[in-house]
């Protein structure tokens, strides 16, 4: 059971004292308050758990401060959405407001290789008016012969770079659970001048060890990424898995999913998926066009397929894009023939904001519509 709380209640004042009294009432059951950066407002909510079959809606519907009290479904029950009209679940990083209403570019490199090229890669973002990135220190490759990132040594000159060029959040992926206490180390060390979304790839969909590991820490928000042989349902419990240890400020990624009817792309686009997402969750959707094309192709009309992928992601309502890039692809010590090029970044950006009014346009005109339908019902209840 989830209630939610009526705007600008004070959590710790006596409505919520008198509601949480009135749950306790009842043998077995356990509350937990926490605040929602909603859409259009902050949203305090009190999850209830346990055994919640003999508490009475009404009762509960009927205590001043209440706004709506709703029955969870047994599924995904901290990051489910349950019912249509609840808020989507949101919340604010180091200045940046992440929620299904946002829309966020994270370019940058797939591997941190040398400062030239991460100081390149920046200065074009700041260029772009773009202050989010991705860079990974620590790769999770196939082959073990494969450069494996340079790991923490690296993350005292990548974190002094983000601040120099007003980096706000850098996506990093994490392998295990150690370097979350590297980054956060580094990032005290540098005086913190930037912010790190903890990035789970793919291979480590499913690994639940460490999926508890980002969930069990509240300091960075994670951008969980689909595994590429998994099915939603398995991915959803994956996050909630995250959730349920306490860290509520997740991403879902969609970047493809991997079988030969993909071909020639590296994995088949699953971006039909982002409206789905959004509604057997609350969470924010991210895309990676990036790994789910896994080549650097143009297309006849002039367009690159990643360039096509992303947009198919985008005007179908997706908040963040995470994406590709490096200044010399060829030198690219990971993932160079995916790379798009540094000078194709503003192009990139352009074509992604045509995408993104269209899908505003598009969302505009379906609760036009919506509207139109419910109007002549209004009138023959008159
Ligand atoms: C990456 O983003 O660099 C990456 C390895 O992605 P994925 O886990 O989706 O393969
Ligand atoms: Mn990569």
């Amino acid at each position: 059971m989830i209630i939610i709380l009526k705007p600008d209640i004070d959590p710790s004042g006596p409505e919520v004292k008198r509601i949480l009294d009135t749950l306790h009432y009842y043998q077995g059951v356990v509350t937990r308050l926490s605040g929602v950066t909603g859409t259009e407002r902050k949203v305090v909510e009190i999850y209830v758990i346990g055994d919640t079959s003999g508490i009475p809606d009404e009762e509960i519907q009927n205590l001043p401060g209440v706004e709506k009290v709703v029955r969870v479904s047994k599924k995904y029950r901290l990051i489910g959405r349950h019912r249509e009209d609840m808020e989507s679940l949101g919340f604010i990083y180091n200045g940046l407001h992440f929620d299904q209403n946002a829309f966020y570019i994270f370019a940058g490199l797939c591997a941190v290789d040398t400062p030239e090229h991460v100081e390149m890669m920046f200065a074009a973002l700041k260029e772009a008016g773009i202050y989010t990135s991705r860079m990974g220190a620590y790769k999770p490759r196939t082959n073990p012969y494969s450069f494996q990132g340079h790991g923490r040594k690296c993350l005292p000159w990548v974190f002094e770079l983000a601040g120099k060029y007003g980096i706000k959040c850098i996506a990093m992926e994490v392998t295990r659970e150690s370097h979350i206490e590297e980054i956060f180390e580094e990032l005290e060390r540098a005086g913190r001048p930037t912010g790190v979304m903890l990035q789970i790839g793919t291979r480590n969909a499913q690994n639940f060890e460490l999926l508890k590991a980002v969930g069990s820490q509240k300091e960075f928000p994670v951008l969980y990424k689909r595994g590429m042989g998994i099915t939603i349902e398995e991915s959803l419990n994956a996050c909630e898995y995250i959730a349920s240890e306490g860290n509520r400020n997740i991403i879902y990624c969609l970047r493809g999913v991997k079988t030969n009817l993909g071909e020639p792309h590296r994995n088949l686009v699953d971006f039909a998926h982002v409206p789905v997402i959004k509604s057997l969750t609350r969470l924010p959707v991210c895309i990676d066009p990036t790994h789910s094309v896994g080549r650097r192709n143009t297309a006849p009309d002039g367009i690159q397929e990643i360039f096509h992928a992303a947009a198919q992601g985008v005007i179908a309502g997706a908040n963040m894009v995470l994406v590709e890039f490096h200044p010399r692809p060829e030198v690219a010590l990971c993932d160079g023939p995916q790379a798009l090029k540094l000078e194709e970044l503003p192009h990139f950006i352009e074509d992604m904001h045509i995408v993104r009014e269209a899908y505003l346009q598009r969302k505009d005109l379906a609760h036009r519509y919506a509207f139109q339908s419910l109007a002549p019902k209004a009138a023959n209840v008159l």
